[in-house]
């Protein structure tokens, strides 16, 4: 028995109708093709062709819409929530599966992609639920306002992730080669004093823009009062989870290139499971890039020698001079910030934090105590007796636990949005009394997205491959290695 073995019986297993309610479809590659199948289908392209025609091999194709404006604006995602395969679509889906298998030796031999509505609380997934392929998962927000920014108002297109950091890159003057993402030169130029770039982790798009518009974030009103959001946001590269993306948005490429394919992965050369994306690990994250890439602020460090970077609560910070996970190294935390509770400021008094969420869910209130100490940093940052940095990027975290929590469009995700939009609030009151609003560019945007899974909706798919015989070990989840694979002693 060989490796090709474990691959056919696992996708003979992974297609069975009896997984229709949990698995979507399966991806896998070989030398010549990336091949897609499901219970209704299977389709493969070109390795050589990311964008070439897809060949329908049976029933019906697994990606039959790729469009990546599906369920936008809001009204249309509330019609259809969580929509079946049939119905869902999936945005440049063969760049980023492609990407997802480039890596020689972290990517899995197969790629399970789980339904809209897969609801998995055992191996920690929540009522609200981002990793997969959809758009709905995908769908990051993307606002730009302030100097630099010509476009003005609300404008039906979409961007990726990827484009994130070179979009910076030409606010602040610099490029970045070689990336695969393109700057949004059409909406912005160069010419901004200072350079911000806001990341809420899993806030919708729809939901922002809606939230916005009602008068509900006043402070992303504002921003949009003087600039335009792209009603399709911006498109997580795959899985459209947390550290994969946040690697995208601050280097340019995706995971078959950065080397964060996940936020946990099987690295065959070392023999080992890595988790990146943990409290106890986020400020090691960068030592797991792969040479030949750059982030941002190595990116204006190479170009603008003398401008400052700062970089907020983020473990994606190589290159940056002031940055909260650097303060972590540099205090020589072994178990980084998860040995730092006793340092976050207290919940009591936070004016920023609904107080019936911290009291509820006890995720939201740490995700609070880390946006506060946050804020502080920025505060202090741009404090009216200091040179504020010339590009700062700064990491909001209480957005993806409200998303998880409730779901989307839930009121502990709107609470998540208006406490941040709050902070957001206290930053721009600091920046307008410095008289620095008029110099200032900003980009709002996420990692990815978030959609509703159903309670009703359950399954584990790994029951179904050991029934088949199938020796694998699936990370993330959904990233599965085909092979016997233990941990070797670290
Ligand atoms: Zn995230």
């Amino acid at each position: 028995m060989d490796g090709s073995d474990d691959l056919s019986r696992a996708v003979a297993a992974l297609t069975a109708p009896e997984l229709v309610t949990i698995v979507d479809l399966v991806a896998w590659r070989d030398a010549q093709w990336l091949h897609v199948a499901n219970a209704a289908g299977s389709a493969r392209i070109a390795t050589t062709a990311a964008d070439g025609p897809w060949e329908l091999r049976s029933g019906r194709h697994p990606l039959g819409s790729q469009d990546p404006m599906h369920g936008v604006p809001l009204a249309r995602a509330l019609a259809d929530p969580s929509p079946p395969n049939e119905r869902n679509a999936y945005p440049f889906a063969a760049r980023r599966l492609l990407s997802a298998f480039g890596d020689a030796t972290r990517s899995p031999d197969l790629i399970v992609i789980h339904t809209p509505g897969h609801y998995w609380p055992e191996r920690g997934g929540h009522l609200g639920e981002h990793g997969s392929l959809d758009a709905a998962q995908s769908r990051a927000p993307l606002v730009l306002s302030g100097a630099g920014v010509h476009a003005r108002g609300p404008r039906d297109a979409v961007a990726r992730v990827v484009d994130i950091a070179p979009t910076l890159a030409a606010l602040a003057g610099v490029t970045m080669p070689g990336v695969e993402g393109t700057p949004l030169t059409d909406l912005v130029t160069s010419g901004a004093r200072h350079v911000v770039g806001l990341l809420w982790d899993g806030a919708n798009c729809n939901d922002l823009l809606d939230l916005a518009r009602s008068g509900a974030l006043p402070n992303v009103a504002r921003l949009l009062a003087n600039g335009t959001a792209l009603s399709g946001g911006a498109i997580a590269e795959f899985p459209s989870v947390t550290l994969t993306n946040h690697t995208s948005a601050l280097t340019g490429v995706g995971p078959g290139r950065h080397g964060i394919l996940h936020n946990v992965y099987f690295d065959r050369a070392i023999g080992r499971q890595v988790i990146v994306n943990d409290v106890r690990t986020w400020h090691t994250a960068c030592d797991q890039l792969r040479d030949g890439v750059e982030t941002l602020f190595e990116a204006v460090a190479r170009q603008r020698p003398h401008a400052v970077t700062a970089c907020v609560n983020e473990p994606v910070d190589r290159g940056a001079h002031y940055s909260t996970f650097g303060l972590v190294r540099a205090a020589g935390i072994v178990g980084g910030a998860g040995d730092m509770g006793d340092h976050l400021p207290p919940l009591e008094g936070d004016p920023h934090t609904t107080a019936e969420w911290a009291s509820k869910d006890p995720d939201y209130a740490w995700s609070s105590r880390v946006d506060a100490l946050g804020l502080t940093q920025v505060l202090q940052l741009w404090a009216p007796d200091v040179t504020p940095p010339d590009v700062m990027w700064w990491n909001t975290t209480v957005t993806d636990t409200g998303h998880h929590g409730g779901g989307p469009y839930s009121s502990e995700s709107r609470a998540a949005l208006r406490d941040a939009d709050a902070r957001l609030g206290a930053f721009l009151g600091l920046l307008a009394d410095r008289d620095l609003l008029a110099n200032t560019a900003f980009l709002l945007t996420a990692d990815h997205g978030s959609e509703a899974a159903d309670p009703g909706c359950r399954g584990d798919w790994g029951d179904a491959l050991r029934d088949a015989g199938v020796r694998f070990r699936d990370e993330g989840y959904g990233f599965v290695y085909l092979g016997a694979l233990t941990d070797t002693a670290m």
